[in-house]
């Protein structure tokens, strides 16, 4: 049998959590709950709006796999009774002592590091503020959207443009400890990106286009070129780059997000040389994810998001991405955002889906238990460490 319950975790894609104070069940049920947009803004313009939608929406949280896994799991850590009301009272009690109840949640289940995309929620909290209450070490990532969005509203030339690019990346990886870029192109003009935008051409162009509103794809060719820019500033410093592949909020588009659309690019000689992570192993697509981590020499893909939010699946997900990719290029992740409750749940259920995983593939006789608890820990923790220079 194969045991995880006792190894240290790496979560290797995260995002910052909001202090929260007491919270009314319905407000715990939509901070740890997927997609974590608010109720308000999914119910807004519908035709059925109002708080009927809102209502819905609410019940229908509760009702996922995930969530309910989220209550026993926690009911279990509170040793309280397992439902919604029981603990999110015994939350709200232990959360007084803020500091003190994420670092018991972290220990119980051996989280030891975050690596940490700041750039959702938006607006983007605080960095120092953050960490000071994190009993572990936190990696900070940095978001490349939030900077182009930034740019792009000060009508800028493309000669500054370029300069300023590049210069808030140089000094966000050089000078602000940030351990590697991220980028949710996925979210914006999609996944298939040429690598032949890499030219300077290709970025001067689109920006003068999309100033003097010229070029429906101006936007795309500049998005991409920008993303190739990242990619060889990553190359030069070398620091992973994080792509989010596959499902996100219900904004993203669920056919222009497959890992595959990024062979092109990731496979051009120049971008070879980039440790790229693809974010959420592309689930659903996550065996193409780790087909590409087989034939790519850079290439790593984590499970964040798959697990927790798609609950059963969990142990789907690592055997699909463990078909093809090197035991030594998964990474466990959760995506937990709002709320430390979901990285603590998604890390429970993240050590036990691998140690089914892992055990399925021992008794098939694919690998030996030795061969199988050593993977464990390089996907558990050793693969990131190693990726980001983690103490
Ligand atoms: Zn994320």
């Amino acid at each position: 049998m194969i045991d995880t319950s006792a190894l240290p975790v790496v979560d290797v894609h995260c995002h910052p959590f909001v202090k929260q104070g007491e919270l009314a069940a319905e407000e715990f049920t939509n901070l740890v709950s997927f997609p974590g947009g608010s109720v308000e803004y999914m119910a807004e313009g519908s035709v059925a709006a109002g708080d009927d939608l809102i209502y819905e929406i609410q019940r229908v949280r509760q009702d996922v796999v995930y969530f309910r896994y989220l209550v026993r799991r926690l009911a279990e850590f509170f040793d309280c009774k397992p439902d919604l009301d029981s603990v999110v009272e015994a939350r709200n009690r232990a959360i007084q002592d803020y500091a003190g109840y994420i670092k018991h949640l972290f220990e119980e289940c051996n989280l030891t590091a975050l690596v940490t995309d700041f750039g959702y929620p938006t607006p983007q909290l605080e960095r120092a503020e953050f960490i000071q209450d994190m009993p572990v070490e936190v990696m900070p990532i940095y978001r490349i959207e939030p900077l182009i969005a930034e740019l792009l509203k000060e009508d800028l030339a493309w000669a500054d443009f370029q300069q300023r690019y590049d210069g808030a990346l140089a000094q966000a990886i050089e000078h602000d400890g940030y351990g590697g870029l991220k980028s949710i192109i996925a979210y914006r003009t999609g996944l298939d990106v040429s690598p032949l935008s890499r030219t300077p051409d290709q970025g001067l162009q689109a920006l003068d286009a999309i100033q003097r509103g010229i070029g429906g794809q101006a936007m795309k060719k500049l998005r991409d070129h920008l993303l190739c820019r990242a990619l060889e500033l990553c190359i030069q410093y070398d620091v992973p780059m994080q792509i989010h592949t596959g499902i996100g909020d219900y904004e993203v588009n669920l056919t222009m997000c497959r890992p595959a659309l990024l062979m092109e690019l990731l496979r051009f000689p120049t971008f070879r040389a980039c440790k790229v992570l693809l974010v959420h192993s592309g689930y659903p697509y996550s065996s193409e994810a780790g087909y590409m981590a087989n034939v790519l020499p850079r290439v790593y893909c984590d499970v964040s998001e798959g697990i927790p939010f798609a609950g059963g699946g969990a142990r789907r997900i690592y055997s699909e991405v463990l078909e093809m990719a090197p035991v030594s290029k998964v990474m466990y992740g959760s995506d937990g955002f709002n709320l430390p409750e979901v990285n603590y749940v998604a890390a429970k259920l993240g050590k036990m889906a691998l140690a089914r995983a892992l055990g399925d593939l021992v008794d098939a006789d694919l690998l030996s238990e030795d061969e199988a608890q050593g993977a464990a820990g390089l996907i558990l923790a050793g693969n990131a460490r190693r990726a980001y220079a983690l103490d």
